[in-house]
């Protein structure tokens, strides 16, 4: 499985959580307080997603887009998190589609 790939995983995983809490939201309007609690599954869903799918070349999260190329407050202020994974790094340019994501492998930065 590629990276990519990966990335839909998780965007469906937390999808799949949300959007029945979403539907409940709006169908069930006095019982929202457990929906907000609920809400924490689908987040770690997402929180996990964005941590597990990295580029293997540079480590940057395959969700965020680096449009500012400089890595600082600014930079991670700046650049977005979507909700798809990117097919091409947006920092290192590799073909996420490509790139195997095998949780055994560890492969730093200093690899490339
Ligand atoms: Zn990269």
């Amino acid at each position: 499985m590629s990276t990519y790939q990966k990335g839909w995983r998780f965007f469906w995983a937390a999808a799949s959580l949300m959007i029945p809490l979403w539907v409940w939201f709006f169908l069930v309007p006095p019982d929202r307080s457990l929906i907000f609690v609920l809400m924490a599954a689908p987040t770690v869903v997402v929180l996990t997603g964005y941590f597990a799918c990295r580029c293997r070349i540079c480590g940057k999260s395959a969700f965020r887009r680096e449009i500012y190329s400089e890595r600082s407050l600014v930079g991670t202020m700046i650049n977005p998190v979507a909700f798809s994974p990117e097919e091409f790094c947006s920092r290192c340019g590799a073909d996420l589609w490509e790139q195997q994501a095998h949780r055994d492998e560890h492969h730093s930065c200093s690899d490339n």
